[in-house]
């Protein structure tokens, strides 16, 4: 009987791909997945520490559980990811309905563990008598016995940064992302790829070098064959991951295999005032340019080539260069600046000045801005708010730096300090709570009304739409209508296919895509509604920019044949964070 797993993602994108990663290693080993935690015999939480918020959120869902498993001591619960590498075992300790602890370095050791737990669990569950009281303190010992952990534990502590080869103990979690599963039917017409694992930079607070390791380069063939079995299988848009994307570089010459599989490299330390382009040049080196034209040229069949995110710092003009020659690139950069203040950028350990940044913005919109062929450059930023010692004339300064680098949108967050940051053990977090409050506040209606401004600018053009699902709009008025027993004929069929539909879910695999980089659209072949209520379904998708376009499903036209495609999408205004517009194609619709 397999078990069933319920598997929950908090934070980036790269802890997205290593949950998918997971998922797809326990089901080929018999493994079944729920959406539903009630229903699950194993719940694992992929965690973030970056924020605080989130870090709170898996202690509360971890205390729900604990009441659980006085009742279910057979359940097996999991904490994998940043969380798991900072806490330690004193998670376990603090929650001992924790029985398998998994830092970010060592998925690949997560199916022992969990066949391991699930076995202790097993046998602590047949030794626990009788349901017990509802209050854990007042239970009495051989009760309490089924609140013990199973104690499985792989993290890995600071080993990687001790080892100076990598390759001599073989890169076990390389195997993860080699060992993926691509179904046809299993995939929303993206796909992220990793290219780079953790990071060097020490930002002051920042846990990910702490958590994810030192920075390492995964080989390009393996990234390529990945790219192209993604394609094989109806991939359309595929990003590249990396803490610092842009730092990719692998040397041929200094290439290690182990059991027939190359070992990725740890990427280099750079000196302050090192020439970065210099030292990546070389023949026998793939550089982040060489990477993204392999890509490009060697897999057509991926229509969108995306990557996040890159630091400001060390950003050639080879890549951008390459962008700008390849169609198929997407002309969208993630770039955080963090600070509009010279001094908070010190403090943050950055490595740049805000004119260097600016600078660099200026220069990657020179190469890729050209809205009069259909393809502006557009970027975004993330900006943190109220660090350490920031003053009011550092926070206008931020002010300043989101009018002049004119982000689409911006990610702005309060500080909040991460314990093991080097801002956490140095640096007071002196600025009051309500302060850094009203300067989120006001940063944020500033990046308001940029990014609509921004968006007005793609007013009366057309431009290419890959369509992710039914708008968050319609499908919660799918849901309610469904939950309610209103709506058009086949609403209850449709509701439950809007599910799968929606941005967040799965869809059906896309379409082949014409030369013309425009997916053929398929006839309608399911007789889906195209309206609830009296009212077409709204469809959401992004730009090559990455903007986000609403626009309705044409009468007579299953919206559920366009998700998966790139569609042309003519703009009629911009509201907001996102462009609303009509589909511009009318043959075969
Ligand atoms: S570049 Fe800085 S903020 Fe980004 S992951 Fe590395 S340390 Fe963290």
């Amino acid at each position: 009987m397999p078990l069933d797993v319920y598997l929950e993602t908090f934070g980036c994108q790269m802890n997205e791909l290593d949950s998918e990663l997971v998922s797809s290693q326990l089901r080929a080993l018999g493994y079944r997945f729920t959406e539903r935690i009630d229903d699950a015999r194993v719940v694992l939480f992929n965690t973030c520490s970056v924020r605080e918020h989130a870090e709170q959120k898996v202690w509360s869902r971890l205390g729900e559980l604990a009441v659980r498993k006085v009742r279910q001591p057979e359940l097996v619960v999991g904490v994998l990811g940043c969380m798991a590498e900072r806490e330690g075992d004193g998670l376990m300790k603090r929650m001992p309905v924790v029985d398998i602890l998994v830092g970010p370095a060592e998925l690949d050791k997560l199916p022992a563990l969990l066949d391991n737990a699930v076995r202790t669990r097993i046998s602590l569950a047949i030794d626990a008598p009788a349901p017990p009281p509802p209050e854990v303190d007042s239970l009495p010992s051989f009760i309490k016995k089924s609140l013990v952990s199973a104690g499985q534990i792989a993290l890995q502590g600071t080993s990687s940064r001790r080892s100076q080869t990598l390759a001599a103990a073989g890169d076990q979690l390389e195997l993860l992302d080699l060992s993926r599963a691509t179904s046809p039917d299993d995939h929303s017409g993206s796909a992220y790829v990793r290219i780079t694992r953790g990071c060097n930079k020490f930002c002051t607070y920042c846990v990910v070098p702490f958590t994810r390791g030192a920075e390492i380069h995964r080989p390009p063939e393996h990234i390529v064959d990945e790219c192209k079995r993604l394609a094989d299988a109806g991939i359309i848009e595929v990003t590249l991951l990396g803490q610092t994307v842009n730092h990719y570089r692998f040397e041929h010459g200094a290439a290690v295999t182990v059991d027939g599989v190359t070992q990725p490299q740890k990427g280099r330390v750079y000196r302050t005032g090192e020439d970065f382009a210099d030292a990546y040049a070389g023949e026998r080196v793939t550089t982040f340019a060489g990477l993204l034209k392999r890509i490009h040229d060697e897999v057509p069949g991926i229509q969108r080539l995306r990557f996040v995110t890159s630091y400001p710092k060390s950003f050639g003009n080879d890549v951008l260069q390459v962008i700008r020659e390849s169609p198929r690139i997407c002309r969208y950069l993630h770039v955080p600046a963090q600070s509009g203040s010279d001094r908070m950028l010190k403090a943050m350990n950055r490595g740049y000045t805000v004119q260097e940044y600016l600078d660099f913005l200026a220069r990657a919109r020179e190469f890729l801005h050209q809205p009069e062929i259909g393809r502006p450059l557009t970027v975004a930023g993330d900006i943190i708010v109220g660090f350490p010692g920031e003053t009011e004339e550092d926070h206008l300064a931020t002010a300043e730096l989101l009018r002049t680098a004119r982000y689409k949108n911006c990610f702005i967050f309060k500080y909040s300090p991460r314990p093991g940051t080097t801002a956490y053990d140095k640096l007071a977090d002196d600025v009051p709570e309500e302060t850094k409050r009203r300067r989120n506040n006001e940063l944020l209606k500033l990046q308001l009304e940029i990014s609509t401004r921004v968006g007005e600018e793609f007013i009366g053009r057309t431009m290419q739409v890959f369509v992710q699902g039914v708008s968050k709009r319609d499908s919660k008025r799918r849901a309610a209508e469904a939950a309610c027993g209103t709506g058009s004929p086949g609403v209850e069929s449709w509701a439950s296919r809007g599910v799968a539909l929606s941005i967040e879910g799965r869809v059906a695999p896309s379409t082949p895509v014409s030369a013309a980089g425009v997916a053929e659209l398929k006839t309608p072949s399911e007789d889906l509604p195209n309206e609830m209520g009296g009212l077409p379904t709204q469809l959401s998708g992004r730009t090559e920019g990455d903007l986000i376009v609403l626009f309705d499903a044409p009468a007579g036209r299953s919206p559920e044949s366009l998700v998966g495609q790139i569609v042309p999408v003519w703009i009629e205004s911009s509201k907001m964070l996102s462009l609303m517009g009509r589909l511009a194609i009318s043959a075969g619709v």
